[in-house]
């Protein structure tokens, strides 16, 4: 826990002095000195030979450089342990889509995507296309007729002609097996609709 220290200005305060903080510092018998500007502790104190950064909020504080140091040394830790977990958490969510997605039983090549109204897409839509609450749809690679269904490449399963001029799909629809298998982990099929009618299929 960093430990703030209040600090008071002694002699002549130039107002100045707030754009000129924080600065580092020295405690010197019990005072910190910086240039022109002297400052006493009003309690607790840092012993004689501390560095520290001296700040202004509502008042004059001052904090030792090593508990400082120490608190973002902490801070970054803390921030790469949370970026760990979160990859470690991604990496789940991927292995389950791949997995649900594998056990549907579609007789064309396809991948799930999703939707994107050309008219409401900004800057950010297709950065955060794959946010999790996003619907999954079945997407054809290829054709796909079986007599009452006939779907064509760049259908999904629950629409017809979804490629026009208004919706366009996020990912790239010529794709190799590969990049498909990386697809597939992509974000698990949640259309009722494209998933009622894969049902037909088992
Ligand atoms: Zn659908």
């Amino acid at each position: 826990m960093i430990e703030y220290k209040e600090l008071k200005q002694i002699g002549f305060i130039d107002p100045a002095v707030f754009r000129r903080l924080p600065l580092n510092g020295e405690v010197q018998d019990g005072k910190i000195q910086i240039g022109d500007m002297s400052f006493e502790f009003t309690g607790d104190r840092y012993k004689d030979g501390t560095a520290v950064e001296v700040a202004v909020a509502r008042q004059f504080y001052c904090v030792s450089l090593e508990d400082k140091q120490r608190e973002e040394t902490e801070r970054q830790q803390a921030a790469e342990a949370r970026r760990a977990a979160e990859a470690i958490a991604q990496k789940q969510r991927e292995e389950a889509n791949q997995i649900f997605n594998n056990g549907l039983n579609v007789p064309a090549r396809w991948q799930p995507d999703i939707k994107l109204n050309l008219s409401t897409m900004n800057d950010r839509g297709l950065a955060n296309g794959g946010k999790r609450n996003s619907v999954h749809h079945i997407f054809l690679l290829e054709d796909l007729n079986t007599g009452k269904l006939n779907r064509t490449t760049g259908d999904s399963l629950c629409t017809q002609g979804v490629e026009n001029a208004h919706w366009k799909y996020v990912l790239y629809k010529n794709v190799t097996d590969e990049e498909r298998a990386k697809q597939l982990r992509w974000g698990a099929v949640n259309c009722r609709a494209c998933l009622k009618i894969a049902e037909r299929f088992k």
